[in-house]
């Protein structure tokens, strides 16, 4: 059995992603800058994808830029509303605590220039409610930066009631919409979004390739300079091929996605209620507002590195949540976020789903799963000190 169930890491492409990509790799390879028949048709290629992409998001053409993909979006949306701000002497803003690190670490660069950042709390079940951030904002905030679906543990934040606070207050909203394009409704003009990212390959488009709305008026910082791509805001020869693709991508998912959700949570509910019975774990998220095909946990007394080796052993590729660099011992601060101690923050398991994964590949994991935790439990001296009595369980 090959089971792959890390699709919150990145997804395989879809035939219809790479269909529409291959005529622009050999055939329509021109410049779109060119002003020949060979950059015009390329050209037409990028009015297309935009004008595609901007009608499943709910806005128009002009206030989409392509990008490389989520991260750049991100520090770009970021960025440049902390340029806006700082312009109008406003160098306050509010995010939460188990954002992307491509948002993270962005506003920590901004904090060593002098921007104040309030990092919101999120709960046991990791959330943030629109009355938190109504209470954060201040008269020198410039930015509300909230993820919309949490990507390690899947919780889906209520971004159209916090969209219209900030709409209300008068402060830029955006939201790292990465792991919810594809997989949730966005309509940002309904949802009072100023800027939202996206990125292809987390909805079976090409890596490498994103997009970031920008409700126009909004004026962008340049990240990378150069020629006037993008209008200006973004200098490169666009990727052509890939933009195709994640517009091809984009438009399949976003058209089976109640059909897709309906199917996945099925799957997913019954992972959830198959993974509960092992003694000692715990599901991490919110159990209601939750991506159709997440399911994270943890189970004390594991190593989720030695859990995600022998799992892989028996065909099963999964995640323990995040995407730490190898090698960095730093337990998830998604996890630190919602409260989950170090020792537990360790044992941890994502399975993000996608429609190709089928329900025989759901009982195969319900199989395994347990037994390879049981396996590993049988090993560890600290699980044999708390069956023994002499350490306290931490999860009941
Ligand atoms: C994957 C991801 C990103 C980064 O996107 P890339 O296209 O890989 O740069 C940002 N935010 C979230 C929530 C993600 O899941």
């Amino acid at each position: 059995m090959n089971i792959y169930v890390d699709n919150a890491a990145t997804t395989r492409m879809s035939d219809a992603a790479v269909a529409a990509m291959m005529p622009y790799m050999q055939s329509v390879y021109g410049n779109p800058s060119s002003l020949h028949t060979a950059g015009q048709e390329a050209a037409e290629a990028l009015v297309t994808a935009r004008e595609e992409m901007a009608a499943l998001l709910g806005c128009e053409p002009r206030e989409i830029i392509f990008t490389s993909g989520g991260s750049e979006a991100d520090n770009q949306a970021i960025v440049s509303a902390a340029r806006i701000g700082q312009r109008k002497g406003k160098k306050h803003i509010i995010s939460s605590a188990f954002e992307h690190h491509a948002v993270l670490h962005t506003l920590k660069k901004l904090e060593k220039e002098g921007f104040e950042v309030t990092l919101l709390e999120v709960g046991s079940v990791g959330t943030v409610t629109a009355a938190q951030v109504a209470e954060a904002i201040r008269e020198d905030t410039c930015l509300v930066t909230i993820m919309y679906a949490n990507n390690e543990i899947g919780s889906v934040m209520p971004i159209a009631e916090i969209g219209a606070v900030c709409r209300e207050k008068g402060v830029l909203f955006h939201t790292d919409a990465v792991q919810a394009a594809g997989h949730l409704a966005i309509d940002v003009k309904a949802q009072n979004i100023d800027m939202l990212s996206l990125s292809a390959h987390k909805f079976h488009g090409p890596k490498g390739v994103g997009a970031l709305y920008v409700r126009k008026g909004i004026l962008l910082t340049n990240l990378i300079e150069g020629g006037a791509q993008e209008r200006g805001k973004r200098a490169g020869t666009e990727n052509v091929p890939a933009i195709v693709g994640m517009a091809a991508a984009f438009k399949e998912a976003c058209g089976l996605r109640e059909q897709n959700a309906a199917y996945l949570t099925a799957l997913r509910d019954k992972l959830i209620a198959g993974l509960s019975a092992i003694p000692h774990s715990v599901l991490n998220g919110d159990p209601e507002n939750r991506l159709p095909g997440n399911v994270h946990f943890c189970f004390e007394g594991i190593e989720g590195e030695s859990l995600l080796l022998l799992l892989d052993a028996k065909g099963i590729c999964a995640s323990s949540g995040s995407a730490c660099t190898s090698g960095s011992l730093e337990p998830s601060h998604v996890l630190l976020a919602i409260g989950r101690p170090h020792e537990i923050a360790h044992g941890s398991l994502r399975l993000s789903l996608c429609p190709e994964n089928t329900e025989e590949q759901v009982d195969y994991m319900l199989k395994a799963i347990p037994e390879v935790v049981a396996y590993l439990r049988g090993m560890s001296p600290v699980w044999r000190d708390m069956v023994e009595g002499r350490k306290e369980f931490i999860i009941k």
